[in-house]
């Protein structure tokens, strides 16, 4: 299978995705940010669009849906929760499969930062669209969701192949950076750091990262090495380094 993904800003931070299935020319969006951004990616692309997938409802992930499925007539696939603001063509939950021409999508259920978020994991490409679960050096806040279930949910995604291409919504990673080297003072972090700081000067995307990155510098996945917690579960740990991230000022 190949899948072309091409990958531009948009609003103030974040990331969209435009894809194409090479085998049978199908494409989609992974979720709507700004319309008129997708749509004039598409066509620099010369792209039509069949599918839009959404990975949760927040406005700056599925807020140009209708616009788009106006502009395109692309049948638009996400979670439930995305019927708080639009609707669905089809509704997908943990489990499911969503095929893009050859290539097929596992549905990862992800909840914490909404309840309903999911991620699109592409296992033969080793691909993975995970929204605002995810991000380089960061994960996405508890709008919803408790800490243990965002700790369950970044557990899944950890579990995929280390060289498993990861597609955040955002370009956090600059100050996910500042705040990690707060919490963890490990050569690997600093590492990393100096060359986000590096790219970001340069004016270059940090994302897309890799599972393997991640598991060896993301302060949230890297959790229960960082927070001495005896006795108690590991989401604890987790949920102390979310916390002091919700009030880092830096
Ligand atoms: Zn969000
Ligand atoms: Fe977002």
């Amino acid at each position: 299978m190949t899948l072309t993904v091409r990958q531009f800003p948009c609003l103030s931070d974040n990331y969209g995705f435009v894809i194409r299935d090479e085998a049978s020319g199908k494409t989609a969006c992974i979720d709507t940010p700004d319309a008129d951004a997708v749509l004039a990616a598409l066509k620099e692309a010369g792209w039509g669009l069949d599918f839009i997938l959404n990975t949760h409802w927040h406005p700056d992930h599925a807020g140009g849906n209708a616009a788009i499925k106006a502009a395109t007539g692309a049948t638009i696939v996400g979670p439930a929760e995305v019927t708080r603001i639009a609707p669905l063509d089809r509704t997908v939950a943990d489990g499911d499969v969503v095929d893009l021409g050859e290539t097929r999508f596992q549905v990862i259920g992800c909840g914490g930062h909404t309840l309903g978020h999911i991620t699109y994991y592409d296992a033969a490409d080793r691909i993975a669209f995970v929204g605002d679960t995810l991000f380089a050096l960061g994960c996405g806040r508890l709008f919803e969701g408790t800490a243990e279930q965002m700790w369950t949910s970044l557990q899944r995604l950890a579990a995929l192949p280390d060289d498993t291409t990861v597609y955040c919504a955002h370009e956090y990673t600059a100050s996910n950076a500042r705040f990690a080297l707060t919490v963890d003072p490990g050569p690997a972090l600093r590492a990393r750091s100096e060359a986000i700081f590096a790219a970001r000067q340069r004016g270059e995307p940090t994302v897309p990262t890799s599972i393997g990155l991640e598991k060896a510098t993301n302060p949230f996945l890297r959790a229960p090495a960082l927070v001495r917690h005896p006795g108690r579960p590991d989401y604890e740990a987790f949920a102390e380094v979310r916390a002091a991230k919700d009030s880092f000022r830096g």
